[in-house]
Order: structure tokens, then sequence, then C-alpha cells
């Protein structure tokens, strides 16, 4: 830690990534996440009560200060957001942030992926849970193609950002379609990453059983392909990486179920509405929205947000087991992923 006004939780943790929800709405359904027959009829946020690029980038601000480095836009559907470059532009030039991401299912960006890079986005997460189209339909919840998310993909590559791909593996629904993306991706030249299904929420019936484990996943890929591990770059890195011996592609793992990583959790999420939320699992955030419109300076900002960190506990996924999935918690979607 470098800056002055770094600061740590209660056990020692620093505040390094902040999360950005830029919209709760979604063009998908998916099953883990949004199940079409709970958010059938669900109304979402209204523009008035999103933060505007101006307030994000006064949050950001202060969360630089307090030593955040790295910032992931993300939602909902985060392409949904209105000219999202424009807050890209408002935030990049902001003293201490270094990286830039964003996580999307992928279909919009052909339209925008030039744009995004041009104002200063470096990388891009695009979920895709299946190669087999009935299969990535049923978990999309609206039949999308998965030619339409290689589509994305392809744009992403041809406007030169960084590319992960992010598979949510679900026993029994998609756990077949681990081998032909692996063959598929590496093939490709592309990072695949396989993050475990999480009881986020409250809503996507989540149970232990319906789990597949990184070792269950990591035995399953080495008995056909040739795997080194590749040593971890920064403090607080989620994803275990491996990269095929014969290719420039990597595999990497969340194991945020079987192996949980909360002693290194240096991440805040930012839901759309303005509140701060310490873990994905939080029941209760703190509204900045109202400070900011109050018209908060910005010292006074960055001091809420630094007492927010200073007594943060959280350690959920350590924790877990079937009971505490049950307790009441943010939705994926509006906290962002
Ligand atoms: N809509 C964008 C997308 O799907 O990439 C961004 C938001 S989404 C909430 C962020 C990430 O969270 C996606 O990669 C998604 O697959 C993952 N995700 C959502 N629900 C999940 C769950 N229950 N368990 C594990 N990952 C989940
Ligand atoms: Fe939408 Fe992403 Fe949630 Fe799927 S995972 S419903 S694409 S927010
Ligand atoms: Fe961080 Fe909470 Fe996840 Fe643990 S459960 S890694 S504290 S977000």
């Amino acid at each position: 830690m470098n800056s002055k006004n770094s600061v740590v939780d209660f056990y020692n943790r620093p505040l390094h990534d902040l999360r950005i929800s830029v919209i709760d709405q979604c063009n998908f359904r998916c099953s883990y996440c949004m199940p079409e027959d709970v958010y059938a009829h669900r109304t979402f946020l209204t523009k008035d009560q999103l933060l505007s690029f101006g307030e994000i980038e006064t949050i950001v601000n202060s969360f630089a200060i307090l030593g955040v480095k790295k910032l992931r836009l993300t939602g909902g559907e985060p392409l949904l957001r209105k000219n999202l470059p424009d807050l890209i532009r408002k935030i990049s030039p902001i003293s201490g942030i270094e990286d830039i991401a964003l996580t999307t299912n992928g279909i919009i960006l052909p339209k925008y992926a030039k744009s995004l890079k041009e104002a200063g986005l470096k990388r891009v997460n695009i979920s895709l849970d299946a190669l087999d189209d009935e299969i990535f339909g049923k978990m999309n919840g609206r039949n999308v193609k998965v030619q339409d998310v290689l589509k994305g993909i392809y744009a992403a590559k041809d406007a030169d950002l960084e590319i992960k791909i992010n598979m949510v593996v679900q026993k029994g629904v998609n756990d077949h379609q681990i081998m032909p993306m692996v063959q598929f991706f590496k093939d490709n030249d592309m990072n695949l990453r396989f993050i475990e299904f999480m009881d986020v929420g409250n809503s996507n019936g989540w149970n232990m059983d319906q789990v597949v484990t990184k070792k269950e996943i990591y035995q399953m890929i080495q008995e056909t392909f040739q795997l080194e591990p590749v040593s971890r770059q920064y403090y607080g890195e989620v994803a275990k990486r491996y990269k095929h011996i014969d290719s420039k592609a990597e595999i990497g793992f969340i194991s945020s179920v079987s192996e949980a990583f909360c002693s290194t959790c240096t991440r805040a999420r930012l839901s759309a509405d303005g509140k701060v939320y310490t873990c994905l699992f939080a029941d209760k955030g703190y509204d900045l929205l109202h400070l900011v419109r109050e018209g908060t300076s910005q010292e006074l900002l960055t001091h809420y947000i630094k007492q927010v960190w200073n007594k943060r506990v959280d350690r959920y996924s350590e924790e877990r087991t079937n009971l505490t999935a049950q307790k009441e918690k943010i939705e994926m979607y509006y906290i962002g992923g």
C-alpha cells in the first residue's frame, strides 16, 4: 500500500477494487441469477434512482483516494446503460485508477466494442455457459443463441480488448459442456474461467448439491489436457490459474464455494442506486447517493467510505453452509457480479 489514505478493514484487508453496477436491468433471465418465473413482473430502478455518470465519478474519486486501483463495470447488463463509453471516459483519468474492466453477456458488444476501447476500457469478461444452443438458450432464459455471444466475443477481439470467458457450472445442467468449452477456447487462444455456482441472493434455488467444485472440474479437464499452474499476479487475485502447455490459453477457477478466498478479499461493490456493499452476500448497503445529492464534500464522502471499510467483518464464503444460504441477501443483478 502506498497511498497515505489507504484503509484496511477489521481483518486487515485493504480496499483495492470497486465493482460498479451501472444498471439493474438485463436482457437475459439466467436461471442462476434472474430466473424468469421470479423476475417476469419485477420493476426496476427508474432513471432518477440511478446514479448519474457525474455522481459515479465523484464516488470513484473517493474510492481512488482510499487506494482503489481497479474498477469493473457490471450489472444487470451494463451495456444496456446508455452511453456507457462516456462513463469510461470520465473515470479512466482519475488519479490512482490503473485498470477498468467490464463484465457482459456479450450480445450488444458488436455495437460498442470499438467505442468502449477508445474510451479507455482495457478488458472484458464475457459470460457464456455452453456451446450447445439448447442448453444455453435454457440457461439464459431468453433462447439467445451461442452464435450471438460469439459475435460479441469476436467484436471484442477485433477491438483489441483483453478477453476472458466466464462459465458458471451447474451440476446436471451444463457440466457436460465443460470439455467442449475447454477445447473451443483453447483452439481460439482465449482464457476461460469456471465459476462455481453460488448462493447469491435468494431467488436461484441454490443448493450445495448443484455445485461442481473446482477440484472436480480440474480433474475432468486434466484427463484430456495438460495444464501447468500459473503463479498469482497480485494480492487478492481471485482466480486460480493454469495454462495449457501447448497453447497460450489459460484456464481459471473462481472457487468461491469450495475454496473460499475471503481472507484476501479487497473488493467493494456499488449498486446502481448508489449503495456501497462490502460483500457479495451482504444484506445491508450504505447509501452514498443521498450523500452525493446533498452536496457532501469529497473529503467527507471519503471519510464516510473509510469508516464503512474500517468496520468491515464480512467473510461469508468461509462460513457458508446450506443454512446460511437461506439468510436474506442482496441479488446479484442488483449488486453487480
Ligand atoms: N450481465 C453480465 C454478465 O452476465 O456477464 C454482468 C452481470 S452478471 C451478474 C456477472 C457475472 O456473475 C456473470 O459472469 C454471471 O455468470 C455471474 N453469476 C451470476 N449469478 C451467479 C451465480 N449464482 N453463481 C455464480 N456466478 C453467477
Ligand atoms: Fe443478466 Fe448477467 Fe444475471 Fe444473466 S448473469 S441474468 S446476463 S445479469
Ligand atoms: Fe469477499 Fe464476501 Fe466473497 Fe468473502 S464472501 S470473498 S468477503 S465478497
